[in-house]
């Protein structure tokens, strides 16, 4: 009997197709060359996991960052602190979070933060709690349709935690290893201005893969590079808080929520929604989207709870001062993470990802390593990714995993088997 398939998932958010090359990252390059593979088409979004896992969007798994809340009138206490200084109200949450990280968001503004339903899977959660992958918004992932025994999540920051998993993965008896490698994303995030660096950790990255690559073979497990996406260099920051206030519009009449890439907006009168909206079609280096526009890029939401309306950075552009910026804990992340060092100096992102997907800074790859398989179309969905580690285990994706399997085997199991004895 042909023995049964087991993947390991290297998942590498941000290394960028465009920095593949001979020079620095010559065995990504020749797995590109040498090994079926599919260009991967993602959604404007940095929560990209869940999707991957659970084969729906985040109109689906509800992962998209917050949703309006139907508000309550403000308590007496409400309203004094309603007139406290955004400052004052942010570092407060900050301490609060450093206490406990459950406090969310803790560098949004009480007035506005108090208006949100909080809807994040962070990275620190799926490390501490990779459980919380099994269900996300209702839908099973792959690793609960698998069972526990037989497949397993890994969240891996570091650089060293990559160095230290040659000594482990993949891991004997799992069917599935889905391993998670943030580390170069983040060091992107805030090194991507330094080009020596970037190129130092690339070397690093692909002599890892390499290495990585030859213990899957050795241990008979197909190894699937998975990119979401890459990043690019940020030029400029446009400063939508400033704007937003220069504006006149009293700050009751909308809501909005500022990320890294992108602002969403809620209106509560006409008057502002016209204001707006004008303000923002004709804002520089910035792109406006509907909620129905969204649909195109895979964000399809039937009510305007998740937002009215969504203002893109333009590639090499970001928000600043955004939702996730404190002075104080700025200074504490460059000081206490090593990967964040560059934060002391500056506090705008040096490289980002996450706006809308029609650039190549978007684009990722799945890679299969091992030549017995056939790739079925040219480019694929974010959606599509769980149906095929379904399909390569010969297991029927769930209801919900309505994407494309990428990857079909070319030669039978049992002709491989017979022919590599
Ligand atoms: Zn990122």
């Amino acid at each position: 009997m042909a023995e049964q398939t087991k993947i390991f998932t290297c998942y590498i958010p941000g290394l960028d197709r465009r920095r593949i090359d001979q020079q620095n990252t010559p065995y990504v390059h020749s797995l590109l060359q040498d090994y079926p593979s599919c260009r991967l088409r993602t959604i404007p979004s940095t929560e990209l996991t869940p999707t991957l896992l659970t084969g729906v969007g985040p109109g689906k798994n509800k992962i998209w960052q917050v949703s309006l809340k139907d508000t309550e009138p403000l308590s007496p206490m409400g309203k004094l602190i309603n007139l406290l200084p955004e400052f004052v109200t942010t570092t407060a949450q900050c301490f609060a979070h450093l206490i406990n990280s459950n406090n969310d968001l803790s560098a949004v503004p009480w007035w506005r933060r108090r208006q949100f339903n909080l809807h994040r899977m962070k990275y620190t959660r799926r490390e501490t709690d990779p459980e919380c992958l099994d269900q996300i918004g209702g839908y099973s992932s792959i690793l609960k349709e698998l069972g526990h025994d037989d497949a397993g999540y890994v969240f891996c920051k570091h650089f060293v935690d990559m160095e230290n998993g040659l000594n482990i993965f993949p891991r004997a008896g799992k069917r599935l290893d889905f391993v998670e490698f943030y580390g170069f994303d983040l060091y992107s995030h805030w090194h991507l201005d330094n080009v020596d660096k970037i190129n130092e950790k690339l070397r690093f990255v692909d002599s890892f893969i390499q290495r990585l690559h030859k213990r899957c073979q050795d241990a008979g497990v197909t190894m699937l590079l998975l990119v979401d996406h890459g990043q690019e260099l940020i030029r400029a920051s446009v400063n939508i808080k400033k704007i937003l206030k220069q504006s006149g519009i009293p700050r009751d009449e909308y809501v909005y929520f500022c990320e890294v890439s992108a602002v969403r907006f809620w209106f509560k009168t006409d008057r502002a929604r016209t204001a707006i909206t004008k303000l923002l079609e004709n804002l520089e280096h910035t792109t406006l989207q509907t909620r129905q526009q969204m649909f195109e890029h895979g964000i399809c939401f039937d009510d305007t709870r998740f937002g009215e309306l969504y203002l893109f950075g333009n590639h090499g552009h970001t928000f600043f001062p955004h939702d996730f910026y404190n002075p104080l804990a700025n200074l504490f992340l460059g000081i206490t993470d090593k990967l964040l060092r560059p934060r002391l100096f500056n506090a705008r992102h040096r490289g980002n990802h996450g706006h809308l997907p029609d650039h190549p800074a978007e684009e990722g790859y799945l890679v299969i390593g091992d030549q017995a398989y056939d790739v079925a179309g040219e480019i694929m969905q974010l959606t599509d990714f769980a149906p095929t580690v379904m399909s390569l285990l010969d297991e029927k994706p769930a209801e919900h995993m309505t994407g494309t399997p990428i990857f079909t085997r070319s030669i039978p199991a049992t002709e491989q088997t017979s022919a590599s004895a």
